[in-house]
């Protein structure tokens, strides 16, 4: 960082009403500083959000996209983030990030909203990035020098659970290509997979319509159904699973939990299952399938399943917690101190701002966990959790199928990555998952 730029203030704050690849409306926010760079930074939003998650300001107006307006958040941006933050320093992402928490006074952020929060934050990260990194790179700004890796891609094919009706029960099955060489290696192989998936697809009768995250979503009969047409999809490709590529989960457990029965509901199959009998299922597959990850294999408070769950698979999979930790430090710290889990999906705005998305990678690092960077079904065009997988050396990204512009947006925007670091580009790979000494 040059001291050219000392002295550089942000002089606009702006919020903005856009649509997410839903179509549902979501918070932008730009920023301007005094040197006349202007950036924009945009929120994504969930479908299957966790209630521990911190809040989404939504207009809640009958008469405006069904309630699901973001003007009061937008609002909130251009009325009180904006005249705080004018004045300062982009660079002072840290203060910055505190202040914004302060000035909203709440712990979920439910008075400025966490959209409304988020996107400021992200704004200043690039707008600081742009006035002190080569080509204004915020992987670059934001790693401040140290090693920095291409992260292993999860790439969702098949999408089920609320993402897509009258698919399975399972949020998400994935293949994670952890054995190959680099990321545009990976990347290839994400696509290859996806397309030979398609034809087996087709060739069995079943649609190839696609879900939120642009997996497929057909109808088969049983969540088993679906993990098998994934390896052969794997196989067809011309990929051996469980060398070059693995499967990772995503149950989405919270959806199927039943409170009032203590019981987890496979409607696709016609059964319900204690949480007992969950864990069992996981370690059944996990012995016939290369499942490398399973993510929320219980639901977000069966923090006695989860224990069970990583007591029985931790040593060797990934136990990954989204909505169990919802990228907050309370709630990581209990889960080590309960050894419920060992790894940790981060979503920026499950938590509001970016130093936050931090501290719980950092938390987590500490306590020798592994980390996933992660997109919401509801994304758009913003790249921004790309440059974080790389910046922060997470070591592995989620952000949906190879297809649909606004998931391939984030890969495309890696292989950039990639170009710009040229010969010392390191693919995170099986490094990934070191931490688990596999
Ligand atoms: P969501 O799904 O963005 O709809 O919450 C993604 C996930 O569960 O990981
Ligand atoms: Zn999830």
């Amino acid at each position: 960082m040059s001291s050219a730029n000392n002295g550089v203030t942000i002089t606009t704050v702006r919020g903005r009403q856009i649509l997410d690849s839903r179509g549902s409306p979501t918070v932008e926010a730009d920023i301007i500083l005094s040197t006349g760079l202007a950036v924009h930074a945009a929120v994504p939003a969930g479908a299957s959000t966790g209630s521990h998650e911190a809040l989404e300001l939504r207009d809640k107006d009958p008469a405006r996209f069904d309630g699901n307006g973001v003007l009061k958040a937008v609002a909130n941006v251009n009325d009180t983030i904006g005249p705080w933050l004018v004045g300062r320093s982009p660079r002072d992402q840290a203060a910055i990030d505190a202040g914004l928490s302060e000035l909203d006074g709440t712990a979920d952020k439910s008075n400025l909203g966490a959209n409304a929060v988020l996107a400021v934050s992200l704004a200043v990260a690039k707008a600081a990035a742009g006035v002190s990194s080569p080509n204004g790179s915020l992987w670059h700004y934001l790693s401040a020098g140290a090693p920095v890796t291409l992260p292993v891609p999860m790439f969702n094919i098949l999408n089920g659970g609320k993402h897509a009706s009258n698919s399975a029960d399972i949020q998400e099955f994935m293949v994670m290509p952890v054995g190959v060489n680099s990321f545009s290696d990976a990347l290839q192989a994400g696509a290859e997979i996806y397309q030979a998936l398609k034809s087996l697809l087709s060739a069995g009768g079943h649609n190839t319509t696609v879900g939120d995250e642009g997996g497929f979503a057909p109808s088969l009969p049983s969540n088993r159904d679906a993990l098998e047409i994934v390896l052969k999809a794997v196989e067809k490709a011309g990929y051996t699973p469980g060398k070059d590529v693995h499967i990772a989960l995503d149950v989405a457990a919270t959806e199927l939990f039943d409170e009032k029965d203590n019981l987890y509901v496979l409607e696709r199959e016609g059964r319900s299952l204690t949480p007992e009998d969950m864990v069992n299922l996981y370690q059944d597959w996990a012995g016939e399938y290369p499942i490398i990850s399973i993510e929320d294999g219980l639901s977000e408070d069966d923090w006695s399943g989860w224990t069970s769950l990583q007591q029985l698979l931790g040593g060797s999979i990934q136990i990954l917690g989204d909505d169990l930790l919802v990228t907050n430090i309370t709630r990581i710290k209990r889960s080590i101190d309960e050894k419920s889990s060992n790894a940790v999906l981060l979503k920026p705005n499950q938590i509001g701002s970016l130093s936050e998305t931090l501290a719980a990678l950092k938390m987590a690092r500490e306590a020798g966990w592994g980390a996933v960077m992660s997109h919401r079904s509801g994304e758009t065009e913003d790249t921004t959790i790309a440059d974080l997988a790389v910046a922060w050396d997470v070591r592995q990204i989620k952000t949906g199928a190879p297809a649909r512009s606004e998931r391939v947006a984030k890969y495309n925007r890696l292989l950039r990555i990639e170009s710009e670091l040229g010969d010392k580009a390191v693919y995170a790979g099986q490094s990934a998952f070191d931490y688990l000494g596999r």
